[in-house]
């Protein structure tokens, strides 16, 4: 006689009696179950400091290291900040001392499609936190086309699923913040609306303050009720390829080190990237307040991405472009494989086409699109792509369409 081994009942007298290797399972038990899991995960949500484990920044470092390639400095730089965030929100949870910990909201500048997203989502995935990005060039001064700084909270409370206290502890990466950098050095001569304004609004923001956020957001709903949202706790990352900042970080090396006088010390800067040496007065040349500079005390660079970068991000990371689709054949019982060569014949286009790592994918989808199209019909258990194919593929498509912005 089938029964539930959970409840006893017998199979006539459940809905649906699911067997497992050495027992079954009813329909009612398993909604119980559900019920005390759901119960539990919203107890253990529930942050308590004396329970988590403090990943050392070591360990974040590695953690990182699973998702994105290379950029060791920028993610030593942000294990860092982010280890001392947790522990700046432990002691605001445990109040016993009087040294306060300051919080350390963090800059990455470097080219688009670098991993700036990518290193900030890989943060938040990791500590378990909302998390929300939005784009400074959308952000205006109240009262203008756009949206109102408040807006950046409204998305956090929205990951947060409207938890106060979720969204008051998470992480907002702000993209594009170099987009808001004032235009000319004498602000005053026209009114800038999405510069120093915006900045001022951020300004707020990024130093911790009550903020009354339209949980709806927008304007367009102005019976809402507010919702405060302390922003104390909140950890901000800003990323920005800050175009053409290199040229004030050499003009500024270079006075400096006439300044030392000594020619030996020219020689040791490495010309070739020099975005390793910013510092916040380059932020400042470029156009970002002081006060918003000085609410960002984490500054880190991210490098350009060279072929070897490209390649390893093909194949290396957890979830790999290729991984994905291996991942995907699977579930049509496909075994797909690629031969070596095809991988740099992707990167060596990706380049090609200056389409960066965003164009890995792009590249990828064209090769194997035919193949995803077709297979799943076919009694096909496996599929290995030459190099023959991916040229086939790839010539038959206009690669200068698939520039990514
Ligand atoms: P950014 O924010 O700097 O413009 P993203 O983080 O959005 O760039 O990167 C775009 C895409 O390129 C990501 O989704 C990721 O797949 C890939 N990518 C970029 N840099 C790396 C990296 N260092 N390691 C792994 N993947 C990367």
């Amino acid at each position: 006689m089938e029964k539930c081994s959970f409840c006893g009942r017998e199979k006539k007298d459940v809905n649906l009696l699911i067997a497992g290797i050495s027992g079954h399972i009813c329909d009612s038990c398993i909604n119980q179950a559900y019920e005390i899991i759901e119960e539990e995960l919203k107890t253990t949500s529930d942050f308590d400091f004396n329970s988590v484990k403090l990943l050392k920044p070591k360990e974040i470092k590695a953690f990182l290291d699973q998702y994105v390639v290379g950029q060791d400095d920028a993610k030593r730089y942000l294990s860092v900040a982010v280890y001392n965030h947790y522990k700046r929100l432990a002691q605001v949870k445990s109040k016993k001392d009087d040294v306060e910990i300051e919080k350390s909201n963090i800059v990455l500048v470097g080219e688009t499609g670098t991993g700036k997203t990518l290193l900030a989502r890989t943060i938040a995935k990791m500590l378990h936190v909302p998390f929300t990005i939005v784009d400074a060039t959308v952000l205006t001064e109240a009262g203008y086309v756009g949206e109102d700084i408040e807006s950046i909270l409204t998305r956090l409370l929205q990951a947060a699923d409207y938890d106060v206290s979720a969204a008051e502890r998470g992480i907002v990466f702000i993209d594009e913040i170099d987009k808001i950098a004032r235009k000319g050095d004498n602000p005053s001569i026209t009114r800038d609306v999405s510069g120093e304004g915006v900045q001022q609004g951020l300004l707020k923001l990024l130093e911790g303050s009550v903020i009354n956020v339209p949980p709806q957001g927008g304007r367009k709903h102005p019976e809402q009720k507010m919702i405060p949202v302390n922003t104390k706790n909140v950890l901000f990352i800003c990323g920005g390829a800050f175009d053409g900042i290199e040229k004030k970080i050499s003009q500024r090396l270079n006075t400096q080190v006439v300044g030392f006088g000594g020619s030996d010390q020219r020689d040791r800067v490495d010309r070739k990237n020099v975005l390793q040496y910013i510092a916040p007065q380059d932020l400042k040349s470029f156009g970002l307040i002081p006060e918003i500079i000085g609410r960002l005390p984490v500054l880190t660079y991210l490098n350009p991405l060279d072929k070897e970068t490209l390649r390893l991000i093909l194949t290396e990371p957890k979830n790999a472009i290729i991984k994905q689709y291996e991942k995907l054949f699977e579930i049509d019982h496909i075994k797909l494989s690629f031969d070596e060569e095809c991988f740099d014949f992707i990167v060596e286009k990706a380049v090609e086409y200056k389409l960066g790592a965003r164009g890995l994918r792009s590249i990828c989808e064209v090769i194997i699109n035919d193949a995803m199209f077709e297979l799943p019909s076919e009694e096909v258990h496996e599929f290995n792509v030459t190099l023959e194919y991916a040229k086939q593929k790839l010539s038959k498509a206009n690669l200068s369409k698939l520039k990514v912005a």
